[in-house]
């Protein structure tokens, strides 16, 4: 039997069940989410949209044409604007849920990178940076 994975947002309001069936999600590079993540890319985890259920929490949403041609709707939490998952009319059966929301950090497992003709030099961490184990000091 397999964990049903959680995911809510940084204010705690917006509490989703995605489902029990964690898809092979994938880093993004392209700009729109650069920008809509507010960081270097988006990393995004599908779950079947028959599963997956918003348990509480008011929810806002913008939708854009992408650059795939494709559009997307990008859903937030209209309290404390955390990203939380994206859907298209192209994909019904699908929701993108942004995987730095997933309660359970450690079944997250990207497994590809899309629009990496759009990746920032930065998206890499370089190893030899100062590293702390809690915030800089
Ligand atoms: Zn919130
Ligand atoms: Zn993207």
């Amino acid at each position: 039997m397999s964990e049903v994975i959680t995911a809510s947002c940084l204010c705690g309001e917006v509490r989703i069940s995605c489902g029990d069936q964690v898809g092979a999600g994938g880093y993004c590079h392209c700009e729109d989410c650069r920008k809509a993540t507010g960081s270097a890319f988006g990393v995004n985890i599908p779950f079947a949209a028959e599963t997956f259920r918003v348990l509480s929490g008011e929810i806002g949403s913008f939708t854009k044409t992408a650059d795939s041609g494709n559009e997307l709707t990008r859903h937030f939490c209209l309290h404390c604007g955390s990203p939380l998952y994206g859907t298209s009319p192209q994909h019904p059966h699908r929701v993108y849920v942004r995987a730095g929301i997933i309660d359970q950090p450690q079944l997250v497992h990207p497994a590809s990178q899309s629009w990496c003709q759009s990746k920032v030099a930065w998206a890499e961490i370089d190893e030899n940076l100062p590293s702390y184990p809690r915030a800089r000091r």
